[in-house]
């Protein structure tokens, strides 16, 4: 049964990150705003030394460790939202840096053998801090993920795999691919004529000779992440370091890997909804404050209709600010609970993509030319929620994915 209490485990996770969130990340969250390539080390370093990015880590195959203790594994996903809702609500862009697996460890997680996820996972919880990122997108490829251009050919002894290709937008690209042993899940076709079918993830190890960040994209919002274009030129990695079955098959089973990469997104699109929430939050609370400020506290005690036009603003805000979060934690709860929830994922992120985008501007609106200034954060908020319908399928390609879901057609059908 689904519970909408917040368990005590949970909440105090929640309480430490908001900590974080008012101390370590609002001070600088301008700063990078303003320096978009300069690294967030003091955040960094404070979320690797604190512990605080467990549930970034990924979850190697023969440990568990979420810093929270036994009795909160059972909403390990349900504690990862309520994280990045916080720590969105603080920064987004930072909580982005967060060091840890990413997209990555996520892929690895959904896809790779157990001693795929010992091998590459266990790093995430030793020494320095490292990250992991996911690269699938290319110039001619994005919604259109079969389209994917870069190749995975086998060497002659049949022990490694060549990749050749172009990557961009990849999140934390340059951190993982070059900064610190971390890793790279790059997308690549083992077979260009086979479609889907030929579609594989391979894990690259960063310093791999080969694959090189050759660009860092300047972006709308989310600046303190870090987003880069990177090439793959003759790019060896081990044979074993392919996610899923290598084999090239038409039939349902065959395609398997392509279905399976495609799982990655179950979790991590909840992700992006609960970042989209923490934003969302984030403008709300400061609009409450500002009208409070100024002699218009909300008036839970009156009925809508004898609200004022701007309560009426705020209270549609917050009505949509929690639609979307139960999307979000219905979605974490089915992970959880091991139930299929790729409907109920595309669901809150196509809900909070939409929600955060109009929150944000209401709020800027609401605060007018205290909105637009660049003194507080409301504009920075503004920015920072578009990526939100964007990444890890638009809105319309997680709108569409509902609907294939909900009238049972198949991506063929419907397009
Ligand atoms: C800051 C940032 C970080 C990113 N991080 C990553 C990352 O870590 N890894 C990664 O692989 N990618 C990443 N991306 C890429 C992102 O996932 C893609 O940009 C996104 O999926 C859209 O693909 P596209 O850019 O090719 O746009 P297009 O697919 O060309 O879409 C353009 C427009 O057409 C619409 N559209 C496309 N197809 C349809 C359809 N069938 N029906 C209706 N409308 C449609 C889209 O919704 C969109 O509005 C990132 C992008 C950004 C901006």
């Amino acid at each position: 049964m689904i519970d909408f209490e917040t368990p005590v485990g949970i909440q105090k996770q929640v309480d430490l990150i908001h900590n974080v969130a008012v101390q370590v990340m609002r001070p600088i969250s301008r700063k990078y705003d303003e320096h978009e390539h300069d690294r967030p080390w003091e955040y960094i370093n404070v979320m690797w030394k604190s512990g605080a990015n467990a549930g970034f880590r990924g979850k190697p195959a023969k440990e568990v460790d979420t810093g929270t203790g036994e009795s909160v594994m059972k909403y390990r996903y349900v504690l990862l939202m309520h994280t990045i809702e916080a720590l969105s609500w603080g920064d987004a862009g930072l909580y982005l840096s967060t060091p840890g697996g990413g997209l990555g460890g996520a892929a690895i997680e959904a896809v790779g053998t157990p001693d795929q996820k010992e091998r590459f996972l266990r790093r995430f919880s030793e020494g320095d801090p490292k990250w992991g990122a996911m690269a699938m997108t290319e110039p001619q490829a994005g919604s259109d993920t079969a389209n994917i251009r870069t190749t995975a050919r086998l060497s002659e002894d049949g022990k490694e795999w060549i990749l050749n290709g172009e990557k961009i937008f990849v999140t934390s690209g340059y951190m993982a691919g070059e900064q610190s042993p971390g890793l790279i899940v790059v997308w690549a076709t083992v077979d260009p004529k086979a479609g889907r079918a030929g579609m594989k993830s391979f894990v690259v190890e960063s310093g791999t000779p080969g694959m090189k960040v050759v660009r860092l994209e300047k972006k709308h919002g989310i600046r303190a992440s870090d987003t880069a274009a990177i090439n793959f030129t003759d790019c060896r990695i081990p044979f074993d370091n392919i996610l899923g079955s290598p084999e090239v098959s038409q039939s349902r089973e065959g395609n398997k890997g392509f279905a399976g990469a495609m799982k990655t997104f179950d979790s991590t699109r909840p992700g992006v909804a609960a970042s989209a929430i923490g934003i969302a939050r984030a403008s709300v609370d400061y609009v409450k404050e500002h009208l409070e400020k100024n002699g218009v506290p909300v008036r839970y005690d009156l009925p809508y209709h004898k609200q004022s036009a701007v309560l009426r603003d705020v209270l549609r805000m917050e009505a949509q600010l929690r639609a979307a979060w139960l999307l979000v934690l219905r979605a974490a709860w089915q992970m959880d609970a091991g139930i299929s929830n790729s409907m109920e994922a595309s669901m809150s992120k196509a809900k909070a993509g939409e929600a955060v985008t109009w929150i944000t501007q209401k709020a800027v609106e609401i605060l007018g030319p205290e909105g637009y200034s660049c003194k507080n954060l409301a504009e920075k908020w503004m920015r920072d929620a578009k990526i939100n319908d964007l990444y890890e399928g638009t809105g319309q390609i997680n709108r569409l994915i509902v609907a294939r879901r909900l009238l049972g057609y198949s991506s063929k059908e419907l397009q």
